[in-house]
């Protein structure tokens, strides 16, 4: 089985901003998180998978399929939970699922019933007083319910409190169980990542930075840390965004043995976070 989504050199043009041609590719079965910057592009990209916006070059394939050709049927498969609400506001959750069940060839009434029961969702009111958190949690059984194989989420954590993000990192969790299924996930809440994500594509000023399995994140990335008397101009070509205050030199490096050679064993090693590894490549995107 080939991947569940492929990028391959998109490109999308704005005046003032651009994709650059980005390729990147998710397998079945993982959750890739979609990090970056405000602005860097994870929204167009994601309006660019969901054919929200023209594409004006490369090529975006969902289960195999061209996303522009096959459309429909594309779409039958995808469970797309995002920040703008795309609900009929003036309606109750019953009336909503009226409208939307019928798209979907897949329905699963029950499955549905028992997401929303699960997710304690109400049944009177008008979704334009749900917080956003119950609009979140309301596409998500959407998704659910029609057995979508690729999870599409712009940002769905922002702005919710710890324990509904919590709740929503499970259910991610046990979604891809079902190893056909697989997860796309922006945030730039990158601890959430941490916790859950196989893969992290990372993207800044519409270029993508590293597209990378966490196990070879934490295989090829470093972390240093050191006094600033350490940086010498051998040293200075493995430093990645690098930062000197008064107390000392920090760097992402790649090249962790010559490092430690270049310093006599004298830099402190570590393995860098999300947090740390999105703010040093960003300082320096030639990584
Ligand atoms: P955030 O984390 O803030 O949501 P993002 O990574 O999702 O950021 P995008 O929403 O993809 O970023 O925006 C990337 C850039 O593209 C921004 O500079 C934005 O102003 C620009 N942009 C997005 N949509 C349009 C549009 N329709 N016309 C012109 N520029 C646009």
């Amino acid at each position: 089985m080939g991947p569940i989504l492929e990028l391959k050199n998109v490109v999308k043009t704005f005046p003032g901003f651009a994709i650059k041609g980005i390729s990147f590719a998710l397998e079945p079965g993982y959750i890739m998180g979609f990090i970056g910057a405000n602005g860097a592009g994870k929204t167009t990209t994601i309006k660019l998978i969901m054919n929200l916006l023209h594409l004006d070059g490369g090529e975006i394939r969902v289960f195999g399929l061209d996303s522009r050709e096959q459309e429909q049927a594309v779409k039958q498969r995808i469970g797309f939970v995002y920040d703008e609400n795309h609900f009929y506001e003036e309606l109750t959750i019953p009336e909503m699922t009226r409208v939307v069940a019928p798209f979907y060839t897949n329905w699963d009434g029950e499955s549905y019933q028992r997401l929303v029961d699960r997710f304690a969702l109400p049944q009177n009111k008008k979704i334009k007083t749900f917080s956003r958190g119950m609009k979140m949690k309301y596409s998500l059984a959407v998704a659910l319910a029609h057995k979508a194989e690729l999870l599409i989420m712009d940002e769905p954590t922002s702005g919710l409190d710890p324990l509904v993000r919590s709740e929503l990192l499970d259910i991610l969790r046990e979604v891809i169980q079902d190893e056909r299924c697989s997860v796309l996930f922006s945030s730039h809440i990158t601890s959430d990542l941490d916790r859950i994500a196989d893969y992290v594509t990372l993207i800044h000023g519409g270029k993508i930075v590293f597209s990378l399995s966490k196990e070879d994140i934490s295989e090829a990335y470093f972390v240093i840390k050191g006094e600033r008397s350490l940086l010498t101009p051998d040293l200075r070509p493995y430093l990645i965004g690098l930062r000197e205050n008064q107390f000392g030199l920090e760097a992402l490096v790649k090249d962790r043995d010559s490092v430690q050679r270049l310093t006599g064993g004298r830099a402190i090693v570590e393995r860098p976070t999300l947090e740390e590894l999105m703010l040093f490549s960003i300082r320096e995107t030639n990584i």
